[in-house]
């Protein structure tokens, strides 16, 4: 059975992003008034549990959340889990991305990878919330390009089919194929699909 889930974010970019690459799962916005806790956890994965724990227990549905950042190899991985904040509590996506490229030298290890974690809960199976996570590498282009996506895509060289453009040079559907984020969307959705007639 198809179900719908609720999608415990208020970032709407990742909502349309999720909701392109669920299909044929539907997703329900996050209801108003329901407050998610502070991301501070150490990995990608406890933030999302946190994030889907809290929406699961306030509205008893099925639940999806999704945690994501971008490594710097020049950085030892950060920002990673602080990528939302990296230039500051409250920065803008443009200062988060200017703070990277000020901080990898053009002359170094210019690698990076984005990595997204999906925690979906299931408040009445008692079961802890699954989290499937996944990886996509990348270099960093010394300047930004590009008005698709969003975040750090101006910057990130997919090293997958690379052909020179940016993940915001790359059309919703050409991301989607090779993003970390849609990797983790599809390894859910075959979950979802194998599990069978347990949804709402
Ligand atoms: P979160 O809301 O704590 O998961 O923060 C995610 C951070 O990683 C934000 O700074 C996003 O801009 C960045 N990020 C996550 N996924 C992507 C992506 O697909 N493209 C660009 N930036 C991303």
């Amino acid at each position: 059975m198809v179900a719908t889930l609720v999608l415990a974010s208020r970032n709407v970019h990742k909502v349309r992003e999720l909701g392109a690459l669920l299909a044929p799962w539907s997703l329900e916005p996050l209801p108003a008034g329901i407050d998610l806790p502070p991301e501070n956890g150490e990995t990608y994965a406890a933030n999302a549990i946190l994030k889907a724990e809290a929406a699961a227990l306030a509205t008893g549905r099925l639940t999806l959340a999704d945690d994501s950042g971008i490594e710097a190899a020049a950085l030892a991985g950060a920002p990673g889990v602080r990528s939302a904040r990296f230039a500051g509590e409250g920065a803008s996506e443009e200062e988060n991305l200017a703070k990277l490229l000020r901080e990898v030298p053009l002359a170094g290890d210019r690698r990076v990878a984005y990595v997204c974690a999906l925690a979906f809960a299931e408040p009445a199976s008692g079961d802890p919330p699954h989290v499937f996570e996944a990886r996509c590498e990348g270099l960093l282009a010394p300047t930004p390009r590009g008005g698709e996506g969003f975040g750090y895509d101006p910057a990130f060289l997919p090293l997958d089919g690379a052909d020179g453009r940016t993940m915001a040079e790359l059309t919703p559907a050409e991301k989607d194929a090779i993003s970390h984020r849609g990797r983790a969307a599809r390894a859910l959705v075959s979950w979802l699909a194998e599990r069978g007639g347990r949804g709402e």
